[in-house]
């Protein structure tokens, strides 16, 4: 059983322990908490032979995730497809590029799926019959299709101005949806309130430390698909921080255990310019990001006062890797490159992270020999908005031969007028 790997939680900063319980701060310096394994135990009971002959999904790394018994969400989760991007890699300069594309997560499409399996599974082993969160979009997805699968009682608090995909993709479900007018930092401090009073399972609040754990098998899965090692280079989103941080410990642990030979990952954090807290402190040096106003068409991305914002900038400098933020033009532009290079449709997250990906390379910052691997974390029909304006209008005819014999001739002329693009770059 899994439960014989987790020693409890401890604190980040002062290193007190804690019994497993829906706790998330400590009480006596206020810092965060987190997951504390017993890694001699894992390293024993671990091997590529007993990962490999299980079910592919995350639960694979069941020694690394802090449950006490088998989950009961989300079994069907993770083991997403590490692509070889050939066609992008072609495009940056790369001599070796991958994708891990969790745009096509079970089961809503991004990778908030992960840290939704643990944490609910964790609430429902704790007794709990209320489920909630703040979410930025594809958190409020998950834990809407993920707690009603499972019977549990669902709340979700989000800005009010969401894009349509994400609203519908929550409502849908048949759970509570309270739109709240403002950013997502206002949305994140009234359900510590609530969370504190009515006693439930706040899967980023009181459930974060279990819940940031399922991000880890992001970073387990790129090791395993690369052939049980280590990629030299990450690039990450960053919204508040959490999964750059847990790809960089899945990283170490699997080092740590004896799974992979080396940990020599450099990783690198992605934002929108209109909310970059996290990149701007990396860029100007500062150990403390300062919190902002978010202004940008990234939402799920969005949050100004980053919950793991310190602990990113950390993991960012020691990991040997760097920073960068893009325009919401540029983020378009990243979104239309990776799917015409590669036939994949994310959403604005992924623009922001293919762009910054970009945007290193012509910086020197990534060398071009060295293998790639960009984070693709959710799916573009949940935010089509943002590319609507950038996308060419389908030809409209009558369904007649001769209209499209006629509209060819003006399809070739057009696309010999479009400048080639990248053509011998
Ligand atoms: C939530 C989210 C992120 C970032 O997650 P953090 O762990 O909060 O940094 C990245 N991409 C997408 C699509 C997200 O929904
Ligand atoms: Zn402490």
């Amino acid at each position: 059983m899994p439960a014989e790997y987790v020693k409890g939680l401890k604190c980040r900063e002062c290193g007190r322990h804690y019994e497993k319980k829906p706790i998330h701060v400590c009480e006596f310096c206020f810092g965060p908490l987190e997951v504390d394994y017993d890694y001699d135990k894992i390293t024993k009971a671990v091997s590529r032979e007993k990962i490999l002959s299980r079910d592919r999904n995350m639960w694979r790394y069941e020694e690394f995730l802090p449950l006490d018994t088998k989950p009961s969400v989300g079994r069907g989760t993770g083991f997403t497809p590490l692509v070889k991007a050939d066609r992008l890699a072609k495009e940056l300069g790369l001599k070796e590029l991958y994708l891990k594309n969790d745009a096509v997560n079970y089961p809503t499409l991004s990778f908030k799926d992960r840290v939704v399996s643990v944490a609910l599974s964790k609430a429902k082993e704790f007794g709990f019959k209320t489920v909630a969160c703040a979410t930025t979009g594809n958190l409020g997805n998950s834990v809407a299709a993920q707690a009603v699968r499972a019977g549990l009682e669902c709340y979700i608090f989000m800005p009010a101005n969401l894009e349509q995909g994400k609203i519908i993709g929550t409502s849908i479900y048949g759970v509570h949806v309270v739109g709240i007018s403002g950013n997502y930092d206002g949305v994140n401090r009234l359900c510590s309130e609530i969370a504190g009073k009515f006693g439930w399972a706040f899967a980023n609040i009181n459930m974060r430390p279990f819940y940031a754990e399922g991000s880890k098998t992001f970073g387990h899965e790129i090791c395993e698909q690369l052939g049980w090692k280590a990629p030299k280079h990450v690039i990450v989103p960053m919204a508040g921080g959490s999964l750059i941080c847990k790809i960089d410990k899945a990283v170490k642990e699997f080092h740590k255990t004896g799974l992979i030979p080396d940990a020599d990952t450099k990783i690198y954090g992605a934002q929108a310019t209109g909310c970059s807290p996290i990149t701007s402190a990396v860029k100007n040096g500062w150990e403390l990001f300062r919190p902002v106003k978010p202004d940008t068409i990234a939402r799920s991305i969005a949050i100004g006062n980053p919950a793991d914002g310190f602990y990113a900038i950390k993991t960012i400098k020691q990991s040997g890797g760097w920073a960068e933020d893009v325009t919401d033009p540029e983020l378009v532009e990243g979104i239309k490159l990776l799917a015409r290079t590669e036939g994949i449709f994310t959403e604005t997250a992924g623009g922001v992270t293919v762009a910054v990906t970009k945007k290193l390379i012509e910086q020197g910052r990534i060398p071009k020999d060295e293998s790639v691997v960009i984070s693709i974390t959710g799916n573009g029909l949940k935010t089509t908005e943002a590319v609507l304006p950038a996308v060419q209008r389908p030809d409209v005819i009558e369904a007649k031969l001769g209209e499209f014999e006629k509209l060819i001739g003006v399809i070739k002329e057009r696309d010999k007028a479009a400048v080639p693009v990248a053509a011998g770059q």
